[in-house]
């Protein structure tokens, strides 16, 4: 389940499906998921002062108890209910592996497909014996090509078939479909910088020492897939240097994550001519022929200044040296479905190297992941049935709804903005769409044909499947029904564009959402996590759109400044924490994401409050009804993580490290202090004229 879009908020990148599992309690379970409670004692560290380090009283217990898994590069609440969802996946699937019988009602679509993908994907000795043969078609073409106009229908076909499993890589550029900056009714066509194999251009520009090493353990690592196709280790080696060479004036011309937060530098419509104008050397018209686009008269280009310099290496590279680049990129790229040669070269530079796990994945916990990835939306209808009831939609959008109101109250009581920006702020609330669950009409994967001896070609007939329908969608109205991730993913988010909040069944289960335990912590949790949605709409980049998505100023010049400056109080904080080591925290890079995790829970309490206000809330276990919100919310994201990932995660991440995602939050926010009875001068209480305060 891939979304095209730029611009989207999701609560955790680390939770997304592909991210998480752990190697206990491997045994698979079609029963229930397994019940934890929304506020833990157990994981609780009451040696902390909650005044000093909240976090660490909240989750210090949770820590200790949960050392990361070998397998794993951090290791999470969100995380662990992600296994535990492997876990019950993995029931489903095998269930729906068992071939039919003649004795017994066969097996309906949906459960053929996703049954027969997993039962491929396990058949190792198949996988194995196939060996390299399954991209041998791609080395061929690749081989044939003689001119540098030949390029095009090979770029065509590898950037139709091959999605990276680990990043979202696709070779010399990314295309595909994207809602109109300036009429997001409509979708239009859409190229943008990519084509580099390591997960951000930092990696190529940098000249830290870390850095350095990372290239140059980027470099045997791309020598090595290069030897497992065939090369020479000498004509590998200088195939690398060539893969590296191309990459790094790739990356030299890409834009900063920093820069891609502002979304007016990712607008430039044109048309296909202009497009040939800026990059002649691509042939841009047959290109789009080849990939069968649909009619369309307009495109936006992401990255032209990227696209001009693809233009000039097009030409200044000789036509070998975009063979080998197209080589490694085929072979890295759907290396995760080869043989175990492949499969283990690419744990070891892309999860062991650079984010720090120790151990691959059990074949099964691949297998799931994948399916989630290719056909998710015929593995969430199967998932949904059996632990999204009525009564938990029911509960949980109730609990949006309350969110939103408080929003509404926020934006009318806020001190600092004029009644005329208030007043267009209520209307893009009101235009927000909200999405709990799952899709009101799944995905038809009828066109797939999954076969269970074919792991590979089943892939590419997935991603070809997947990629065709996103180019499909140009010309065509948006659907306005349509998710960017599947129902089991434990993770939520917010789409500019679209202007609506997402959240799935799979971030809806206990511990998170606990309908067994009361209002307080469940606001504190999931209360939260609505609320984070609801606020990257208005944080300094989802602001930026309207109420219908498009990129359209609503603000007054004064109010605009004003909003500006209550971001650069958060930008300050955050940029002075520590990620690891020498490495600070990019406040630019991670502004959305905090500035939503402060409103977020700002609006969670209120909501709460008046959900609860005419109950009579005792103290439970010694805990305060204030208390056990606060400490709900912090235990959302309880974590144990590896420097290797959060070196990574510094550069990659909107998100915030754990820690920071909760004291962050906490010394902004004066009824915690009130709770806990913190004083002036504890960490975790900000001198009044220093508290950050946005919305
Ligand atoms: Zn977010």
């Amino acid at each position: 389940m891939r979304k095209h879009s730029a611009y989207l908020s999701v609560l955790l990148v680390t939770a997304v499906s592909l991210a998480n599992a752990q190697t206990a309690s491997e045994k698979p379970s079609s029963g229930t998921l397994p019940y934890s409670p929304s506020l833990d004692l157990s994981s609780m560290d009451k040696s902390v002062d909650p005044c000093v380090d909240f976090y660490h009283y909240s989750c210090g217990g949770w820590q200790k108890k949960n050392p990361i898994p070998p397998d794993q590069t951090s290791w999470s609440v969100y995380g662990k209910l992600y296994q535990d969802n492997l876990v019950f996946l993995r029931g489903m699937l095998e269930q729906a592996a068992q071939p039919d019988e003649p004795s017994k009602d066969p097996r309906n679509a949906v459960t053929q497909k996703i049954g027969d993908f997993y039962a491929a994907c396990m058949d190792e000795g198949a996988v194995e014996e196939r060996g390299l043969s399954a991209i041998q078609p791609e080395l061929d073409a690749i081989a044939q090509i003689k001119l540098a106009k030949d390029l095009t229908p090979v770029v065509a076909h590898l950037q139709l078939t091959y999605s990276g499993y680990s990043y979202n890589s696709s070779v010399l550029f990314s295309a595909g479909s994207t809602q109109d900056p300036d009429d997001s009714e409509h979708v239009i066509a859409e190229v943008d910088q990519g084509g580099l194999g390591m997960p951000d251009r930092d990696y190529y520009v940098k000249d830290d020492a870390k850095s350095k090493e990372t290239r140059e353990r980027y470099v045997q690592h791309v020598q090595k897939v290069l030897e497992l196709i065939g090369d020479s280790p000498v004509a590998a080696q200088k195939n690398a240097e060539t893969v590296m060479r191309l990459e790094t004036a790739m990356a030299k011309a890409s834009l900063t994550r920093v820069e891609r937060r502002d979304p007016h530098n990712l607008v430039h419509k044109m048309k296909v001519g202009d497009l040939t104008r800026l990059a002649p050397n691509f042939d841009w018209p047959g290109y789009y022929r080849e990939m069968q686009y649909p009619e369309f008269a307009i495109l936006n280009v992401g990255a032209p200044q990227f696209m001009k310099e693809l233009n000039t290496l097009l030409s200044s590279e000789s036509v070998d040296g975009w063979k080998t680049y197209l080589r490694f990129h085929v072979a890295d790229t759907s290396s995760p479905y080869l043989s175990s040669k492949f499969v283990e070269e690419n744990f070891e530079f892309y999860r062991k190297y650079l984010r720090g796990a120790t151990e691959m994945q059990p074949r099964w916990k691949r297998c799931v992941q994948y399916v989630d990835y290719d056909l998710g939306e015929a593995l969430g209808q199967v998932y949904v049935a059996k632990v999204f009831s009525p009564e938990l939609k029911q509960s949980t959008v109730d609990m949006v709804r309350r969110i939103e109101d408080a929003m509404g109250q926020r934006i009318r009581a806020l001190d600092w903005m004029s009644p005329e920006t208030k007043q267009q702020a209520l209307v893009k609330l009101a235009g927000i769409r909200n999405k709990i669950g799952y899709p009101d009409k799944w995905r038809d994967y009828s066109s797939v044909s999954i076969f269970r001896d074919a792991f590979a070609d089943n892939v590419e007939r997935a991603h070809q499947f997947e990629t065709r329908r996103d180019i499909n969608k140009i010309g065509k109205p948006v659907d306005h029904g349509e998710w960017g991730i599947s129902a089991p993913t434990v993770d939520a988010y917010y789409d500019p564009q679209m202007n609506d909040i997402n959240f799935p069944a799979g971030v809806l289960q206990p511990p998170l959402y606990d309908p067994k335990t009361d209002d307080a912590p469940n606001y504190g949790n999931t209360g939260g996590t609505i609320g984070h949605e609801l606020t990257h709409g208005f944080d300094d980049e989802g602001s930026q759109f309207d109420a219908k998505g498009n990129l359209k100023d609503w603000w007054t010049k004064e109010d605009r400044e004003k909003f500006d400056a209550r971001t650069k109080c958060v930008d300050d904080q955050y940029s002075g924490y520590i990620s690891v080591e020498d490495v600070h925290l990019n406040g630019k890079l991670t502004l959305g994401e905090n500035v939503a995790d402060l409103g977020g829970e700002i609006l969670a309490y209120m909501a709460w409050k008046d959900a609860d206000k005419d109950k009579n809330l005792q103290p439970v276990d010694g805990l305060t009804p204030e208390q056990r919100f606060f400490i709900g919310f912090a235990q959302w994201d309880c974590a144990n993580e590896r420097p290797e990932d959060l070196r990574m995660r510094a550069v990659t991440d909107p998100h915030s490290p754990a820690r920071y995602r909760i004291n962050g939050v906490v010394v902004n926010m004066p009824d915690f202090a009130e709770a806990f009875s913190c004083k002036a001068g504890q960490p975790m209480v900000k001198p009044a004229e220093k508290v950050c305060r946005v919305w």
